[in-house]
């Protein structure tokens, strides 16, 4: 994909979003860890592997309720205000907690954290972009299937701040039409790449029915830290209203795919509750 073909680039620019990304996030969630890689992350690092002690969920709860449930699924874009910052956290009652998986969906690795997710009857949200859904329309029918989220993560990922307003349009127009066409019903919320948002990207969003969406907790699996890392900082920034940034496309997310089957296990035995936005707000 174009933006495998500048992973300096690309770094530099993640590496860049993620520092605005925290220093945005950090005064609502203090819960970012700071450092938290190599070996003395590492020796903290003790999931609780396996599904003992879990209470299992009901199926209904993973199965929710059928897309029809929720009014006509064509139904004109909501009015929304026009944010000014994204969302960073969730809000609710308890020991909430949100996965989110971005740039996919991608058939090497989206299937096996679907798997892992539909395992332990847990739902997430999925920030896709455009031009991987076309290549992989039936994962988009398997998240509408599984009661998982989807939001819209442009069409090529590119850095919104370096475009103007009609090629930013598009990127989230063409993105919101074929989330409709596989999954069902156009996206409530838009994830801006590498962090970066700018005044058109929530205005064209607000535009377009969706809120803006960011997250508490990165990962850091893009940078490839190894699957304990990944999984430390899951561990460590855990907290009610969480969201977590994890992701299943752009580059090899092997240690995303594993990681996940520990931490999940782990924050369901800690007495979190996975859970996604509703659909209809
Ligand atoms: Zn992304």
């Amino acid at each position: 994909m174009q933006k495998d073909q500048l992973p300096t680039r690309r770094r530099m620019l993640l590496a860049g979003a993620a520092a605005l990304g925290a220093a945005g996030a950090a005064g609502a969630a203090g819960a970012l860890l700071a450092g938290g890689v190599g070996e003395a992350a590492r020796t903290t690092a003790d999931p609780v592997a396996g599904p003992q002690a879990r209470q299992a969920l009901k199926p209904s709860a993973f199965r929710l309720q059928p897309l029809t449930g929720y009014g006509p699924p064509r139904a004109a874009p909501r009015k929304l205000k026009v944010r000014k910052e994204p969302f960073v956290r969730i809000s609710g009652h308890g020991r909430r907690m949100m996965l989110t998986f971005d740039d996919g969906p991608n058939p090497n690795y989206t299937p096996h954290i679907l798997d892992t997710l539909a395992k332990y009857h847990v739902r997430a949200m999925f920030f896709v972009c455009g031009e991987c859904v076309v290549e992989n329309r039936e994962l988009l029918a398997r998240m509408a299937d599984e009661g998982h989220v989807v939001g819209n993560h442009t069409w090529t990922h590119p850095l919104l701040t370096t475009l103007g307003r009609r090629e930013i349009r598009s990127e989230m127009e063409r993105t919101s039409d074929v989330i409709e066409d596989t999954y069902g019903e156009r996206p409530q919320w838009f994830r801006a790449p590498y962090g970066a948002w700018n005044r058109a990207a929530f205005e064209l969003g607000a535009q377009m029915g969706m809120e803006p969406m960011a997250w508490t907790v990165d990962t850091t699996d893009w940078t490839v830290p190894g699957t304990d890392t990944i999984v430390e900082q899951v561990v460590q920034g855990a907290a009610p209203g969480v969201v977590v940034l994890s992701h299943d496309a752009g580059g090899d997310r092997s240690q995303s795919v594993r990681a996940i089957r520990e931490y999940l296990p782990y924050l369901l035995d800690s007495g979190y509750h996975l859970t996604v936005p509703p659909r209809r707000m």
